[in-house]
């Protein structure tokens, strides 16, 4: 009896996971795009908590994205700024930890003492305000700082648990200030990935980086055999003389061509994957063309639901934009759930 109320569980479920286009295992060919979880599902819990890690795995994200940063011990956690001071309670507790510009470093501290804070939503530093207040109350329940291997570990965990294959997206913050300040952050965190299985170019791990530098030292310095994804910020290739946002197409192509040299991808942000007439109407312009031509991947962010660029009506036709017009490879977004559903109400996009 038992056994037939588990097929029928079993069978209830198979719509489930036909419906959400969560693969089945054994995976083999990624969806594209695939979603990636912006530092967790952040537009719902904290950034970079286990707890926005879990609502991102939840809600069908194909690969989770942790930044990393490294403690004074030499233990990588996962963190978007160098700083504590713009997501925990760091003031509070240690008061007078901070350095003569008033910041708190995360390399100034070991990682106990980094479990001893809270997080919550992100602060402007500069205004002192919540950047999202309509998104999770500040100062409420209980997040606390991973260690990238934390993160590594629920993640495998609910590979197991759950028979899915999601995959990371690690990103390295910046390199050359951390080596300055005595620690090597690419080898570090080269080390923790080995350790747990990340190694060659058919593991399921990127890392990325703004650092071309840092990127090529880990192809040719480093020797990993990782995916390594070139991160571009909205000022790329500008344009000295044509409309502003315009961006200059010789200085693109030889800039891809570079990049293809030493990574497998581009990390763009969305501005510069957009070409905006006299009306503000948007349209795709050269860059993913030119970077799938040269054989990079191309992962563009950020997709947020409650800040939509303004050369967008909408998140639907933001993601669609990218999603279905350019053929992009992945999406990084603060709205797993919302993004997949807008690619799965068009069948040739999931
Ligand atoms: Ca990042």
């Amino acid at each position: 009896m038992q056994r037939i109320y588990q097929t029928l569980a079993l069978l209830l479920l198979v719509p489930f996971f036909c419906r959400t286009g969560i693969a089945m295992p054994p995976e083999t060919e990624p969806p594209r795009p695939m979603i990636i979880a912006h530092r967790g599902a952040s537009g719902y819990l904290p950034e970079h908590t286990l707890a926005g890690v879990a609502m991102a795995y939840a809600q069908g994200a194909d690969l989770i994205e942790p930044d990393v940063i490294i403690s004074k011990d030499g233990t990588p956690l996962v963190l978007h700024d160098i700083y504590l001071d713009t997501v925990t309670n760091v003031r509070d507790v240690f008061p007078d930890r901070g350095r003569s510009d008033g910041r708190f470093y995360a390399i100034d501290f070991t990682v106990d003492e980094i479990k001893r804070l809270k997080v919550s939503e992100r602060i402007d530093a500069r205004t002192g305000h919540l950047v999202y207040p309509q998104r999770f109350p500040a100062g409420k329940s209980d997040f606390r700082v991973p260690t990238l291997a934390e993160e590594i570990e629920l993640i495998q965990g609910l590979n197991q648990s759950t028979g899915r294959n999601v995959g990371l997206v690690v990103e390295f913050k910046q390199p050359a200030w951390h080596r300055r300040e005595g620690k090597d952050i690419a080898k570090i965190v080269l080390s923790v990935l080995s350790r747990h299985g990340y190694r060659s170019r058919t593991d399921n791990c990127y890392l990325e980086c703004f650092d071309a530098d840092e990127l090529k030292r880990l192809r040719s310095e480093l020797k990993t055999d990782l995916k390594l994804v070139q991160l571009f910020d909205g000022d790329a290739w500008k344009s000295q003389s044509g409309e502003a946002g315009d961006i200059d197409v010789a200085a693109m192509q030889a800039g891809l061509s570079d990049v293809a040299t030493y990574a497998d991808g581009i990390g763009p942000a969305l501005r510069l994957l957009v070409r905006i007439d006299g009306q503000g109407r948007s349209s795709p312009n050269e860059v993913v063309a030119e970077a799938h031509a040269r054989k990079l991947i191309v992962f563009p962010y950020t997709f947020r639901r409650d800040a939509v660029p303004d050369f967008c009506p909408s998140f639907e036709a933001l993601v669609l934009l990218f999603a279905r017009d350019m053929g992009v490879d992945g999406l990084f977004t603060d709205f797993p759930d919302q993004t997949r559903e807008i690619l799965q109400q068009n069948p040739a996009l999931r």
